[in-house]
């Protein structure tokens, strides 16, 4: 009678890959799914390093069973993808590319700050320079990168351009925020195919921000432990906005969703919650936390942290000509990718949630990277 029966080995891995099966209460516990009903088995390292799980099979036949199997594949999963490295491209012996050593010198591309070598691979007719990612620009990519830096600090256009004047950089503010609209199209472009590990609690909140003077509103879809800030949408309106598509991302990005959601309480995050991430079965649903409060005094304390830092570039967002301006995405990447959190002990919330940008200047890696994989076209 028994064909094709799965291993045990098998079935935990199928648990493991299943999205919102296993539940991480502590570093030692985990609640894992039944896969036969709508309970949750308790599966518990020990101090001895034993694992031991609720289960029938388990303490019946003393084996290791399916639940436990799957804790172990998912932490296996998640070391995995920690060791996620986005690296510096330094290395011109070989093609940026497809890595063939069977490249040649192929004339100089001229710029104010001199002549930059270009190659060119005879096995994928590609080019590239020593300056990757910024061929085209008509400055360096420290300068470019400072101006990023300085803006999504919280400088105004005009301050940023001012600034860049003392490191010889002589560009309008016009110039300075069509860099950020170039690398952060590019940057979003590249990072949106990367899936950060985020725990299983989000909180969602709105920010408030002025586009060319009308008041809008920023929703923020944010991982409560890495603080990696997952998704965001932008609404004309404050309690009657839409916000299936924010949790809609949140999502698509995790590739999961969360065990519990905290919000304000507005009756539009509530609406969402129902529609994307309340399930039937118990074991799959998000559940909603509403931290209302009585007082005036918000107990969101993570976010109004961030409620915060993004103030502190409101009045930049007076000139935005349209929400659709990659500016927000670009404070998206600087908060998630760049800026160190003392909450994080330093750590940027990527770094947090798996993902490790290396080299001395974090802008130009990862534009060299997403230019890679999104080469212009010549
Ligand atoms: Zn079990
Ligand atoms: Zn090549």
């Amino acid at each position: 009678m028994q064909t094709a029966v799965l291993s045990r080995e098998e079935k935990g891995r199928l648990i493991a890959e299943k999205p919102n099966q296993i539940q991480r209460m502590d570093e030692r516990f985990y609640k894992v799914a039944s896969q036969s009903d709508h309970g949750m088995y308790d599966v518990v390292r020990r101090e001895n390093g034993a694992w031991i799980c609720g289960c029938f099979d388990y303490h019946y036949r003393q084996v290791r069973c399916k639940h436990i199997i799957a804790v172990q594949v998912s932490l296996k999963l998640r070391e995995h993808v920690q060791a996620r490295v986005i690296e510096p491209i330094t290395d011109v012996h070989a093609c940026l590319f497809c890595k063939s050593e069977n490249i040649k010198k192929d004339g100089l591309r001229h710029n104010k700050y001199g002549d930059i070598q270009k190659f060119f691979c005879k096995d994928c007719g590609k080019w590239f320079t020593v300056n990757f990612g910024f061929e085209r620009m008509k400055h360096n990519p420290q300068g470019i990168t400072t101006a990023m830096q300085l803006y999504f600090s919280g400088e105004s256009l005009r301050n940023t351009s001012r600034s860049l004047r003392l490191l010889g950089v002589q560009v309008s503010h016009k110039t300075v925020f069509m860099w950020i609209k170039k690398y952060t199209a590019l940057m979003e472009k590249y990072l949106d195919k990367i899936t950060p590990q985020v725990s299983d609690t989000w909180r969602a909140d709105e920010l408030f921000l002025k586009v060319k003077g009308n008041m809008k509103y920023l929703y923020a879809l944010m991982d409560d432990q890495t603080r990696f800030w997952i998704a965001q949408e932008v609404a004309d309106t404050k309690f009657t906005a839409d916000l299936r598509p924010l949790f809609q991302s949140g999502k698509r990005i995790a590739e999961k969703q969360p065990k519990t959601l905290i919000t304000d309480g507005a009756p539009n995050f509530h609406e969402a919650y129902e529609q994307e991430f309340w399930t039937q079965k118990i074991a799959t649903r998000t559940e909603h936390i509403r931290e209302i409060s009585f007082d005036g005094v918000r107990h969101n304390n993570k976010m109004e942290r961030m409620n915060g830092e993004i103030r502190d570039r409101e009045r930049v967002m007076r000139t935005l000509e349209t929400t659709d301006t990659p500016i927000l995405k670009g404070m998206e990447i600087f908060h998630n990718y760049i800026r160190p959190h003392m909450a994080l002990k330093g750590r940027t919330p990527a770094e947090a949630a798996g993902i490790k940008v290396e080299g001395e200047n974090k802008w130009v890696t990862l534009i060299q990277n997403a230019s890679r994989k999104y080469p212009a076209k010549r």
